[in-house]
């Protein structure tokens, strides 16, 4: 899972720029890749939480929204340019379901311009959740099926949150308005504020009945199951995203967006390094010496290998293409396999007379 801004600079949520700054410098300074004991992958992370953090309208984003807001390419998941539209979300009512143009961008402008006081209905939450898949999935790829238990567009009213049928009243809250005043208290006397209706929303009307199903909110939890594609060449760590896959949005607002985080089981065998699988293999001593061949493993099955004469311990070998792919589809990354020479334990005695008489010309 992608960390918290705020954990990454080691500040509270309430800090004030000067703090925020003071701890980006700090950290900054501690971690600067050109220092002896820095790191780069930390450094880049700070960076990128400075970035949203000294913003104040990024930092308000990204207290409303969450890491989302940066395009999903977060601190350090290193995924742009990767298309994901592949995704697609099976089963349960709500797979293609519309919700009449009003897009993300309007519900932002709507929470942020306030430029129009209707449809400020809260957008649905974004869900997070962990998928682990094997080290051969993660090089062939995989089609992974999960389940949620979410709030889903309630099938009975579409999301409206009235019955079927029913007609529109004046909002009994604020007469019509859509607007409702609240006195506030502060330091320096009370004063009344208005605000926007919580029962309309802001337009002035409500359903005569609410929905039966949904009891007026436009949605209702159900078991959902969604088709994940996890492309072939993912890392351990990185997140995907589907966009409009997380919780329906209050009242047909929009839906919040699905995060999946990738988890590789490690492999007994098999380790990866950038796009390259290492492997070791044991060879015996005398293979090694006169050269011939022997099976490997790899990812997919076994292979062939040419051992060449006078092969030493500790050398490697590259098995053109038979590494992880590269996640834009390119390129494919080689196997590595080192070569250990196996030198045998128990001998039979005539191996014993073999072996000394080498050992007598010095071998
Ligand atoms: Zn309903
Ligand atoms: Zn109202």
């Amino acid at each position: 899972m992608a960390k918290n801004y705020y954990d990454i600079l080691g500040v509270s949520k309430g800090a004030t720029d000067d703090e925020i700054k003071k701890a980006y410098r700090k950290l900054a300074h501690k971690y600067h890749p050109d220092k002896s004991g820095g790191d780069e992958a930390k450094f880049k992370e700070i960076n990128a939480a400075y970035q949203v953090l000294s913003d104040q309208s990024k930092r308000q984003q990204y207290d409303q929204f969450g890491q989302t807001f940066e395009g999903g390419s977060g601190a350090g998941n290193g995924f742009s340019g990767f298309d994901f539209s592949g995704f697609q979300g099976f089963g349960g009512q709500n797979s293609g379901f519309e919700f009449g143009g009003e897009g993300f961008e309007d519900i932002f402008s709507n929470i942020f311009g306030g430029n129009s006081r209707a449809r400020r209905r809260s957008r649905g939450t974004d869900i997070q959740v962990d998928v682990e898949i094997s080290f051969a999935e993660m090089v062939n790829g995989i089609e992974k099926i999960i389940e949620l238990y979410k709030r889903v567009v309630c099938d009975r009213c579409y999301g409206s949150g009235g019955e079927p049928q029913a007609d529109m009243k004046t909002c009994p809250t604020c007469k019509g308005s859509g607007q409702v005043e609240t006195m506030r208290r502060s330091l320096f006397g009370s004063f009344s504020q208005v605000s926007e209706c919580p029962e309309c929303h802001g337009e002035g009307k409500v359903y005569e009945k609410k929905c039966s199903k949904c009891g007026g909110d436009g949605r209702v939890k159900e078991e959902q199951k969604i088709k994940l594609n996890i492309p072939a060449g993912i890392a351990d760590g990185q997140t995907m995203s589907m966009q409009g896959q997380g919780e329906a949005g209050e009242k047909g607002a929009p839906a919040g967006d699905l995060y999946i985080n990738i988890h590789v089981l490690p492999h007994k065998k098999f380790k990866r390094k950038s796009q390259d699988i290492l492997s070791t293999e044991f060879v015996p001593f005398s293979v090694a010496a006169l050269g011939g061949k022997i099976e490997i493993e790899t990812i997919n099955g076994t292979l062939i290998l040419k051992i060449p004469t006078g092969t030493q311990s500790g050398e490697i070998f590259r098995i053109k293409g038979a590494g992880v792919p590269e996640l834009n589809g390119r390129g494919v990354g080689n196997q590595l396999v080192t070569v250990v020479v196996k030198v045998p334990k128990s001998l039979s005695r005539e191996q014993k007379d073999l072996l000394e008489r080498l050992k007598n010309q010095g071998i």
